[in-house]
């Protein structure tokens, strides 16, 4: 039988109960809250769905209340091919759940935070202090429907990337 594959035990992401061992990775920092927290959750979910319960849970991030799940793309291309499941998995972490592509490079987490908003343009700006920024643009005219949170958009990227994110917007 094919179970949801998590970055903990199937058994602690079953029972919400973690083992020594997955308790002890925690405590050395090779386990993250987001690991634990979105493991039990898409294990729940993947109780209920067979095609959730195919899913690889590479790792996630738990930033403010915000759960970002990094998973395969060959998962990622499901979940973009099926609203339904998508809305669902949505519902279920209360609207708090972003999907990242393991392995994505700096463009591609980027586009995968984002997304369905495309990228106009991207550039790296130098700072004379040496820092650099990414500047991404974004159409205000092609994206009417979908608003995206720029302040949290930051602060992922920032978090989980160090990339430095600046959203501007073109008619
Ligand atoms: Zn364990």
């Amino acid at each position: 039988m094919r179970i949801v594959k998590t970055p903990i035990c199937s058994f602690d992401a079953k029972t919400g109960i973690l083992c020594s061992k997955c308790e002890s990775k925690l405590k050395t920092g090779h386990l993250s809250i987001g690991d634990i927290e979105a493991s039990m959750k898409l294990t729940e979910l993947a109780d209920k769905n067979n095609i959730i319960d195919k899913f690889t849970l590479v790792g996630a991030h738990k930033i403010d209340e915000e759960l970002i799940l990094i998973l395969p793309t060959s998962d990622i291309s499901i979940l973009r091919s099926n609203m339904e499941l998508l809305n669902y998995i949505k519902k279920k972490f209360n609207n708090g759940v972003w999907f990242i592509e393991s392995g994505a490079t700096e463009r591609r987490f980027i586009e995968n935070l984002i997304f369905p908003v495309k990228i106009v343009s991207i550039n790296l700006v130098w700072l004379p202090d040496g820092n650099k920024l990414t500047k991404i643009i974004i159409s205000k005219k092609k994206n009417q429907n979908t608003k995206i949170d720029t302040a949290l958009i930051t602060k992922i990227a920032k978090e989980m990337r160090n990339i430095e994110l600046l959203v501007e917007y073109i008619d």
